[in-house]
């Protein structure tokens, strides 16, 4: 039952061999035996997802069932949920409990799927090892001395130790995509704009998007479908008709133009990951694709234009905890002035004070045109390579991280080192594209996770190729032993 997909539990609970409260419970009981050891969850509810279940299967009984009504679920602690302590893994949001649903959190509900917890993550995801959270570092079930990614690092290692079937996360600079590969999963950032911001508590703005992670793709279509859809309350949510993102799930790979950008098979990819992403080529090749060389000239500026951006964005984003309206508030202070510093200063952990100094640095007068408004030109150079390539492939493929997962605690005292995982994920934050990743492997041990990048809103194709590759190989359903 642990290793069944979304659509095959769907079945299961349609045709009556299982209830949502009996599948609700398998699934606490793994948490339960397996979250101590993984951190994956910084808050379980065993009460309310029961009751959840409960509802999922009245609706049931009532003759009110989709295809996700009744399955377990995890949400990231960055998306707001009513009632549940929504923390970001910040100290600043130990205590708060939050007095709505997000978006996203909203439609999932309303597709009747059972929150179970709220999952670990990056300090207000601001990370790629999951190790900045105040609650403490996640582990990789593949092996609990090595990080699971990040920052939605709780979501990756609750799905691979199948603790869950699926879970939300949010892709800022690749965080649904690296800790996805660095666990073995699937995992879509849709188009900027597709999901709703609203009740996201937000990093960097113009690139934050929530998303799906689950094991195969066909899954992530399934969650995508409830995911997606315009919401007045966020500015940049789009205003398109609904899609169904499962429509080209059959659709053959003959003469799809996969294109390879030789900047992300050139220096500094590790070996053994190289040879399973070209293992996994030649398998799409021998499905009927093409490949294409193309370039991304300008690929090798997004991790300095990202870490401008994103930490500009950042520091206006996060001034609003500030010790008043909610969130942390330090117990000794003189006057304002000095409640507004020793709060901040209390509520957050190095890496956010080292993102909110930067920000506010590369937005200061003098200093705002080197820095923020080249950053945003670059930004546009790296949008414009992608549209030049697209008019030579269909889809871009690629490693997603370049090497696999690494120690814990091997990176934390070189934030360069640490931000360099993004290589390959930035650009499509940067120029607002839909990417994912899927497994296609291991290297020594661990797996390697294969990166796709569509065009704008092109995600159903992404998915039908991702799931034409998993119709032919068994990656995604693999489990780390001993579960
Ligand atoms: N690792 C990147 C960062 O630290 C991206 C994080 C994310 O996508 N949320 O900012």
């Amino acid at each position: 039952m642990i290793n069944l997909s979304l659509s095959e539990l769907g079945a299961a609970l349609a045709a009556g061999q299982i209830s949502s409260v009996e599948l609700t419970q398998l699934f606490l009981d793994r948490c339960a035996r397996e979250n101590p050891r993984l951190n994956a969850f910084i808050c379980l509810d065993q009460a309310r997802a029961l009751d959840a279940a409960r509802a999922a299967d009245a609706a049931r009984a009532a003759g009110r069932a989709g295809p996700l009504t009744g399955i377990p679920l995890a949400h990231k602690d960055i998306f707001c949920a009513r009632g549940w302590r929504t923390t970001c893994a910040s100290r600043m949001l130990e205590n708060f409990v939050s007095p709505y649903d997000a978006h996203v959190v909203g439609l999932l509900q309303d597709a009747g799927m059972v929150l179970v917890g709220k999952t670990n993550m990056d300090e207000f995801a601001m990370g790629s090892s999951n190790e900045t959270s105040y609650f403490g570092p996640v582990k990789n079930p593949w092996d609990h001395t090595m990080v699971p990614g990040g920052s939605s690092g709780g979501s990756a290692a609750a799905i691979a130790a199948r603790l869950v079937p699926a879970a939300t996360g949010t892709d800022t600079g690749g965080s649904i995509r690296q800790p996805a590969a660095l666990c073995g999963l699937s995992g879509l950032k849709p188009t900027y704009g597709v999901c709703s911001r609203y009740g996201m508590i937000a990093f960097a703005s113009s690139l934050d998007q929530a998303g799906p992670m689950a094991k195969s793709a066909e899954d992530c279509a399934l969650m995508l479908n409830a995911m997606a859809g315009f919401d007045a309350r966020d500015s940049t949510s789009l205003d398109r008709p609904a899609e169904n993102y499962t429509r080209l799930l059959g659709e053959p790979l003959a003469g799809l133009r996969i294109g390879l950008p030789r900047e992300y098979f050139a220096a500094g990819l590790d070996a053994g990951v190289h040879a399973v992403v070209d293992a996994a080529l030649d398998q799409f090749r021998k499905l009927g694709a093409v490949t294409v060389d193309i370039s991304l000239p300008n690929s090798g500026l997004s991790v300095p234009a990202y870490y401008v951006i994103a930490p500009a964005e950042a520091s206006s984003n996060l001034s609003r905890f500030d010790g008043v309206r909610y969130g942390h508030r330090a117990a000794d202070y003189s006057d304002l002035a000095d409640m507004y510093c020793r709060s901040r200063a209390e509520g957050f952990g190095a890496e956010v004070k080292r993102r909110i100094l930067i920000g506010t640095y590369v937005l200061s007068h003098g200093y705002y045109d080197a820095y923020y408004l080249q950053a945003q030109k670059i930004r546009r150079l790296i949008a414009r390579d992608f549209q030049a390539a697209f008019e030579h492939c269909d889809l871009i493929m690629g490693p997603t991280a370049p090497d696999v997962a690494f120690p814990l605690g091997a990176k934390s005292a070189d934030p360069v080192q640490m931000y360099l995982n993004d290589i390959y994920t930035i650009a499509a934050n940067l120029a607002g594209l839909p990417g994912m990743s899927i497994p296609c492997g291991f290297a020594r041990g661990l797996p390697v996770g294969l990166q796709l990048v569509g065009a704008w809103f092109d995600e159903a194709r992404m998915l039908g190729a991702a799931h034409q590759y998993q119709l032919n190989t068994d990656w995604h359903r693999a489990m780390p032993a001993g579960l």
